[in-house]
């Protein structure tokens, strides 16, 4: 059984926590970061989608040729990093071209800043599939503070232009939203970031054991700065610092551990195997 596994490859100060905070002069940790994942990944011999950031791959063209010699998927993830919610169907459609223009084709994927796809920004759907986009990864089915739509499916599926909540057969972009794991009647979202960090590996284990055994893919992803052991700390206030930073340092080690218990690859790979 496949698993998929992303990476949201972002700068230190992309997360919506942190970008309002920052110094005009921002430090530049992106290669370095970069090659921490890429070893990572290599070590373990696994293969992902990387969800780019479109100004990092404009400023640093060599960050994109690591990516692709290294045989990882590189999908977009935003020009700035703004999320849909700041955005509209245009300069949602312009960001689009910048980046398939950099890089040269119809990029195939795309997963929302701050994954703030929902009812309320569902007209990206249409955006995404006017461009030629085959998939999108923005949807977590649970709720937060920041994000989440509570009663989407928890499976690959293709979603209705009118309700992210519901399938439609005849749509042809496809959503792969990210892993969530059911307690006590509450789906808490543990496909990555701070709720991978802060719930034990075997809880995280157990959620992919259970959509596995169900025939499904958990999706997860990881940011390059979570492996980073010098990301900059910023003075956030006590709940966003433990948000964004929370046991950052054990990050690598814990994915490590779950992520060899399962087999992963990138989404354009679980796609030519299962879907088209
Ligand atoms: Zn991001």
């Amino acid at each position: 059984m496949l698993n998929i596994l992303t990476v949201d490859l972002e700068e230190w100060y992309h997360p919506e926590y942190v970008k309002n905070k920052t110094l005009p002069h921002k430090e530049v940790r992106i290669q370095h970061s970069l090659r921490i994942t890429l070893d990572f990944l290599n070590r373990l011999n696994l293969k992902a989608t990387f969800f780019v950031v479109g100004e990092l791959a404009e400023k640093h063209p060599e960050i994109m040729e690591s990516i692709k010699i290294n045989n990882h998927e590189i999908a977009f993830h935003g020009y700035c990093h703004e999320p849909l919610w700041n955005l509209n169907a245009d300069t949602l459609r312009a960001e689009i071209e910048k980046f398939n223009a950099l890089i040269g084709e119809k990029c195939a994927g795309f997963r929302a800043p701050s994954f703030s796809l929902s009812n309320k920004t569902r007209w990206a759907l249409k955006v995404l599939e006017d461009s030629g986009a085959q998939y999108d990864s923005s949807l977590f089915p649970s709720k937060t503070p920041l994000y989440g739509v509570w009663g989407a499916p928890t499976i690959p599926y293709k979603p209705s232009h009118e309700d992210v909540t519901e399938k439609d057969e005849n749509a042809k972009l496809w959503e792969f939203p990210l892993l969530v794991y059911r307690l006590r009647g509450i789906k808490v979202p543990v496909a990555g970031g701070f709720y991978m960090r802060f719930f034990p590996v075997n809880l995280v284990a157990r959620a992919i054991k259970k959509l596995n055994q169900k025939g499904f893919p958990a999706v997860m992803f990881f940011h390059n700065w979570e492996l980073d052991p010098e990301t900059p700390r910023l003075k956030l206030g006590l709940y966003r610092y433990f948000v964004t930073y929370h046991k950052l340092k054990e990050t690598s080690k814990k994915l490590e551990r779950l992520l060899s218990k399962f087999q992963f690859t990138s989404i354009k790979e679980y796609m030519e195997s299962y879907i088209v």
